[in-house]
């Protein structure tokens, strides 16, 4: 294996893939930058032409628009933005830079902006400062249809592509539809972001923290994703195909072994029943597993509905979008988690304010109860839909019990709106919250009356506990799941909920981890909420642990004062199950029946 083709990165979720990249820039102001191939240069030159003649004829047609309402005066500034354009030594300037420095025609307009704003735009002199905007403004067009060609061509195309991308952001993971998506890999982008959790639910091999991954990449460019082990190997050679092969079908192998747990009860060696749902984030995430490998949907994470659209849902289509997901899962339960925007999820049709720090500020439920009307129109719709199966509510970014009883108040008045308009709906909904913001831990006891369940969102937590942004690579070292003020939080939550008769899950990620899982049954929690493609592993896991044993995985780990002690009480329950699979796999499966009689 070349070695110096191997780009190491951080495993965000697992699997393999090889294919051709391509390279997204998923926020707008943000310019990608990839090398180009000697000999695709002529063609990069070419993409920047057509793209310099469309926006000038756009301009042409603007102005002619402009003369016609306003007079010929007012649109002299287009005629102007065109003369830019067009000025040959400008336009050689460009062509030079994708040639010299053999980068993509959006790289090398942005180069272009960027020099002339520095020049002329840190002068103190207001009109030059003014033609330094006047000048990139036309350029900016052309840089707008170089990224819109762009993205409608691999829009328009039908193969399947590894995206690249600066940064993991919801966006870049639903950039195409994911049927044409081999792998994600980014520069940047922490393990527990919300694109890094779309990524894993919908079972997408990605890495992210690879340095300079664009500035190497050439569109096109054939490469090997590792999700296992975090890295990327550009142009892999045969040998490395081959290799490569060979693992993907021991891989498939291991998942098919583990595939025949997933339809199986999570129940212990000694018959105690641990739940085991799913998160799911759209209606396509339902077709990526049967439905019954699960207890139900124990996060539907409901912005995600959210944000695919171009305006908000009506209450209408959420009705539709709801009924289908609990008659997809056919009497289990679904807990509909009620939006959770802001931060990092943002919808394009509703622009909130730039914040300092918004993963502190304005978002979830805190949006919800000022918005009162997107928690209304929810409500109804989750209302409506709940007669078409058993329907749980949950609410996002709880910090307190006012919080609380305003959602009762408004849910109360939705629901005897409805009654009144003549719907038929239960009486009761279930109603509970995550624990995701520190205050709660402390309060948890007095909420616990008012509600019906509480779920861990521990990606969250983990952030606030431990004060380290969950998308900051920066300090991506220190976001630490394993840190024991967590464990011990976790622990306090179980007690609590168990001490009020309220039944306790964990929906972050780190539950999908099934050492972790079993430690979290022996904290006492009823059930875990996984990625659909962590079922197995943690159904597996349950299976071959007794209720004593996850107990003193739990025992163990509170035991412990550093985030490395806990990790070695993790592995140890690890090389245990590992063990045991080995010894399965020599059984050549004989004992898969007698289990299934379980
Ligand atoms: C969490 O915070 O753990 C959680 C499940 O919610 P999200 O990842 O959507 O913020
Ligand atoms: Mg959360």
């Amino acid at each position: 294996m070349a070695k110096h083709r191997i780009v190491k990165g951080v495993s965000v979720a697992p699997g393999l893939a090889l294919g051709p990249t391509h390279v997204v820039h998923a926020r707008p102001h943000v310019v990608p930058t990839w090398c180009v191939a000697e000999e695709d240069l002529a063609r990069e030159v070419g993409r920047l032409r057509e793209a310099v003649d469309q926006t000038a004829e756009e301009l042409r047609q603007r102005q002619k628009t402009v003369a016609g309402q306003i007079g010929e005066r007012d649109a002299g500034i287009f005629s102007l933005h065109r003369m830019i354009l067009t000025d040959p030594a400008t336009l050689k300037e460009v062509e030079s830079t994708i040639r010299d420095q053999r980068i993509n025609a959006e790289a090398a307009v942005q180069a272009l902006i960027d020099r002339v704003t520095k020049r002329l735009g840190a002068t103190e002199n207001d009109g030059t400062r003014g033609w330094a905007a006047d000048f990139s403004d036309p350029w900016r067009a052309v840089l707008s249809v170089l990224m819109q060609h762009d993205r409608e061509t691999i829009e328009q195309g039908e193969g399947q592509v590894i995206l690249a991308a600066a940064e993991l952001t919801p966006q870049v993971v639903t950039f195409l539809e994911r049927d044409r998506i081999l792998a994600v890999i980014t520069e940047a982008g922490g393990r527990f972001s919300h694109g890094a959790v779309l990524a894993r639910s919908f079972g997408i091999p990605c890495v992210v923290g690879l340095p300079n991954l664009l500035s190497r990449l050439e569109q096109g460019m054939r490469v090997l994703v590792d999700g296992d082990t975090g890295s990327v190997q550009l142009r892999p050679d045969q040998d490395d195909v081959d290799q490569f092969l060979a693992r993907l079908e021991r891989r498939k192998a291991r998942e098919k072994k583990l595939g025949l747990h997933a339809a199986l009860e999570p129940m212990t060696t000694d018959g105690k029943r641990f739940g085991v749902f799913v998160n799911v984030e759209s209606l396509r995430d339902l077709d990526t597993f049967p439905p019954a490998y699960a207890d139900g949907v124990g996060l539907l994470r409901t912005e995600f509905m959210y944000m695919e659209r171009q305006h908000f849902p009506s209450e209408e289509e959420q009705y539709r979008l709801y009924r289908r997901v609990l008659e997809k899962l056919g009497g289990r339960p679904v807990t509909l988690r009620t939006l959770d925007i802001g931060n990092d999820k943002q919808l394009p049709y509703f622009k909130t304010p730039r914040e300092a720090n918004p993963a502190l500020g304005w978002r979830g439920l805190r949006i919800s109860l000022e918005w009162q009307d997107l928690l209304r129109v929810q409500l109804r719709a989750a209302l409506r839909a709940s007669t078409h199966g058993s329907l749980r509510i949950l609410l996002p970014m709880v910090s307190s019990i006012e919080e609380v009883r305003a959602v009762h108040r408004i849910y109360d008045e939705v629901h005897r709106q409805l009654v009144d308009q003549g719907y038929e709906i239960p009486a009761h909904v279930p109603f509970g919250i995550m624990v995701e913001v520190p205050s709660v831990l402390f309060v948890l006891p007095s909420i616990l009356p008012e509600i019906d369940f509480v779920s861990v969102g521990t990606n969250d937590l983990v952030q606030y506990l431990l004060a380290v942004d969950r998308d900051n690579p920066l300090v991506s070292k220190l976001y630490d799941v394993h840190h024991p003020a967590v464990v011990s939080a976790l622990a306090q939550v179980a007690k609590d909920a168990r001490a009020a008769g309220k039944p306790a899950s964990v929906c972050g990620e780190m539950a999908g981890d099934y050492a972790t899982a079993l430690m979290l049954l022996g904290q006492g929690y009823d059930a875990v909420s996984v990625v659909p493609m962590l079922v197995p592993e943690v159904k597996y896991a349950i299976r071959e642990t007794s209720s004593d044993e996850a107990r003193e995985i739990a025992v163990q780990a509170a035991q412990q004062t550093t985030s490395e002690g806990v990790r070695s009480v993790l592995a140890k329950c690890r090389e245990r199950l590992h063990l045991r699979q080995v010894a399965d796999a020599a059984e050549a499966g004989a004992d898969t029946g007698k289990r299934a009689a379980r």
